[in-house]
């Protein structure tokens, strides 16, 4: 057996749809056979060796307590299992309906056969809020919980409700479709929300990664840096993490005993020169339809493989409940019976149809066995199958393997034939190659592949996410550490208390209130209105709004409160006292802008939802309402050619939050700070609070002791404390006002 590299001191909690193994009732007796299906047999050989607990459907109802009672212990003392009872009604509903009918075929790019039924959906939220008790009653602070797959999508969300400080990993083991794609789900904020409860989430390939991150940004706006969600009070990290196998269980059973005992049997039932082999789940993701038009098609044109070749084709029984699987599974026998009945002849049977599962034993002398492995979905998230094959083809190395483009495997088996799963001639063509490769290219084309599947195994795979996870849970534990809560809060409310002269600067935008699409909608409410009154009404306090706003939005929304005031960036003071508006630069020109309009004019004709900001001495070019990534694209190549243009002039182009902005280089909002800060060693308080770039230059110029608060986490911050939102800004003030 393969060994992990690596001890963890924590437990893991397993928490995925089925449990390793199905529980069945035979005469009254309870027995137990493994689970079919990639995430089963592959995270088994983990469970195994790590003894995590594993939490899951264990496949039977108990007739009554004494029998749940009973299935209960025999999991928990001989397999590590915590069973999730669901009962007949939740099974159709959330497992066959919501899963397997809904999302299944939209994650397959089967938008056709998806439908969405509102009853389903209530099912699902229902059975993940199951399986979330079940882990509550279980879970320790510090286990790592590793939820797996597309029946538990909401689940991680659920649990961080419960448990925040849970460290939480998700694993999707089917693809991430495209965000087209995916955004025909009614329920899709809910269903990424949901899987954004996770610390990190993990997909078998780079586009699945990439499509998350599209839908993310799409469906609910936000922006993924270095691979990081940012949600404010806490980072999700996303990245790729291809499945592996139990490379040695595999290569390591095709010289035992017992395989060479089924090798033989099987030599004895086929006498033919060459074995095609396929194993599959039965599917409609599985493209076996396909592929059997495709064996049909190489037997019509090479009449002299007759009697010479046998397609074993190996169907796992799955998800028979389902109208169109039984139906696919009709017309998979109607094609094989046709096959056979066209080119049968005595003693040569072209097609051997098998629908049912195998024992390990079999199915390895069958890999091990097979001249050339027909790997070809029409979509797969990994497809393990392609590895176990080129796992028992390892020391002998004979087999060819052919593999559809579309299955996650193909990512990293770049010396199989690759083919396009709906193009029957391009399978037909690989089967004829493959027949015809010399020796040792094949066994190169192996062994190069094997040695991939050997060192990314299994456990290396959840090693790495597990390494991964224990990082995001670091950075986590890290960043709250920062974040203005508890002990930190009270310090600031005591030096609040204590101090004499203070001095309060508050970016607006983001900070006192949220950002919206457009500029002007942005009007601050009646609460943070009475807030700044209060706070401005004491006389140790002096509140300054520090903004990159017009002055006349200031003005007019704010000058009631008897704040003093800062306008674009530091461009146009305002001090309560004298009552009016001044430049705080003598000499600004803004002569500039009749030449740079037109340019902002031309790409905001050229990118819809966008729009120009003019104020007195800056433009902006604003694109929170374009479509993202074209508004990104855009924003680059505008700044570029201002740039360009600009050089050697007394302006700077900054590219900010959706906002494009060019303004004279000497003003800076570090710069307007000052204005306050002359008496520096006399204020014995100075709070700054700021959520975006502009006020990095704030945070620059005050001194040490100062509070720097920003809202929203970053890495990249002069600040020292974190806010999670101008609601906590506002709540913060409040308390403050009240002292
Ligand atoms: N498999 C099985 N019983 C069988 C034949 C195959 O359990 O009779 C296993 C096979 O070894 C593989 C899994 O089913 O590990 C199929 O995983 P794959 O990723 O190829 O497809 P999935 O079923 O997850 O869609």
């Amino acid at each position: 057996m393969g060994q992990p590299n690596k001890e963890y001191t924590k437990r893991v909690v397993i928490a995925a749809n089925r449990l390793p193994i199905r529980v069945e009732k035979n005469e009254g007796q309870l027995e137990v056979a493994p689970a079919a299906g990639g995430v089963a047999t592959g995270l088994s050989a983990f469970h195994r060796y790590k003894k995590s607990l594993w939490v899951g459907w264990p496949g039977t109802e108990p007739a009554d307590t004494k029998e749940k009672t009973e299935i209960e212990e025999l999991l928990s003392r001989d397999y590590n299992c915590l069973p999730v009872f669901l009962n007949a009604h939740e099974l159709d509903k959330y497992y066959y309906g919501f899963s397997n009918r809904a999302l299944w075929p939209l994650f397959h790019y089967f938008p056709h056969y998806s439908s969405y039924n509102a009853l389903d959906w209530e099912t699902y939220q229902q059975v993940n809020q199951k399986f979330c008790r079940k882990l509550l009653e279980v879970l320790h602070q510090d286990d790592l919980v590793w939820i797996h797959d597309y029946q538990l999508l909401l689940l991680p969300e659920m649990l961080r409700q419960e448990m925040p400080s849970a460290t939480i990993g998700f694993f999707l083991h089917i693809p991430f479709p495209s965000m087209e794609i995916f955004r025909c789900l009614p329920w899709r904020a809910e269903i990424l929300q949901g899987m954004l409860g996770a610390d990190l989430i993990g997909f078998h390939t780079y586009d699945y990664t990439r499509h998350f991150f599209s839908s993310v940004l799409r469906i609910l706006g936000k922006e993924q840096i270095y691979g990081k969600i940012n949600l404010g009070n806490r980072m999700v990290k996303i990245d790729t993490f291809p499945m592996g196998i139990d490379s040695e269980r595999y290569s390591g059973a095709v010289e035992t005993p017992p395989v060479k005992k089924e090798r033989a049997l099987l030599r004895q039932e086929l006498p033919v020169e060459k074995i095609i082999l396929s194993v599959d789940r039965l599917d409609i993701s599985k493209g076996i339809l396909e592929r059997l038009m495709a064996f049909e098609r190489f037997l019509d044109k090479h009449p002299e493989w007759h009697e010479r070749i046998t397609y074993v084709l190996l169907c796992v029984p799955s998800r028979t409940e389902i109208r169109e699987y039984r139906q696919l599974k009709s017309e998979i026998e109607e094609l094989v019976g046709k096959i056979n009945g066209r080119f049968e002849i005595p003693g040569w049977l072209p097609v051997l149809y098998m629908f049912r599962s195998l024992s390990f034993e079999k199915l390895v002398a069958l890999y091990s066995e097979a001249d050339l492995a027909l790997v070809t979905p029409i979509r797969d998230g990994m497809n393990l199958v392609a590895k176990e094959y080129l796992a028992c083809q390892s020391r002998a190395g004979k087999g060819v393997l052919v593999l559809s483009e579309t299955a996650g495997s193909a990512a990293e088996l770049g010396e199989s034939i690759i083919v396009n799963p709906n193009n029957i001639d391009s399978i037909t063509g690989a089967i004829v190659e493959g027949l015809s490769i010399p020796e040792e290219e094949k066994k190169a084309a192996i062994d190069n592949m094997f040695e991939r599947i050997r060192k990314y195994n299994v456990y290396r795979w959840a090693e790495d996410f597990m390494a991964n996870l224990e990082q995001a849970q670091e950075l986590r534990d890290t960043s709250r550490k920062f974040f203005l809560k508890g002990e930190s809060r009270a310090k600031l409310q005591a030096e609040y208390q204590q101090a004499s002269n203070r001095l309060l600067l508050l970016d607006y935008d983001g900070t006192l209130v949220s950002l919206q699409k457009r500029p002007g909608q942005v009007r601050p409410d009646r609460e943070v209105l009475q807030i700044l009154s209060l706070l401005n009404a004491d006389p140790k306090n002096k509140v300054v709004l520090i903004s990159g706003r017009d002055r006349n939005y200031l003005s007019g929304w704010l000058s009631e409160t008897g704040v003093d005031m800062v306008a674009e960036h530091g461009t146009w003071i305002y001090k309560s006292a004298q009552g009016k508006w001044s430049l705080l630069e003598r000499g600004l020109s803004d002569d500039w802008k009749a030449s740079v309009y037109p340019m902002l004019e031309t790409f905001t004709d050229r990118t819809p939802g966008s729009l120009i900001e003019e104020k007195s001495y800056a433009l902006a070019w604003h694109y929170r309402q374009a479509v993202p990534e074209l508004g990104e694209l855009r924003a680059k190549e505008l700044v570029d050619m201002l740039r360009s243009i600009l050089t050697g002039t007394d302006l700077q182009v900054l590219l900010g939050n959706k906002v494009v902005e060019i303004k004279p280089a000497v003003i800076s909002k570090g710069k307007a700070s000052h204005c306050w800060l002359e008496k520096v060693d006399s204020r014995d308080f100075i709070l700054a609070v700021g959520d975006d770039w502009t006020d990095e230059d704030m945070f620059e110029v005050l001194p040490q002791n100062a509070w720097k608060i920003k809202v929203g986490f970053s890495s990249y911050t002069g600040a020292r404390w974190f806010l999670e939102s101008p609601g906590d800004v506002t709540g913060l003030l409040k308390s403050l006002a009240a002292r």
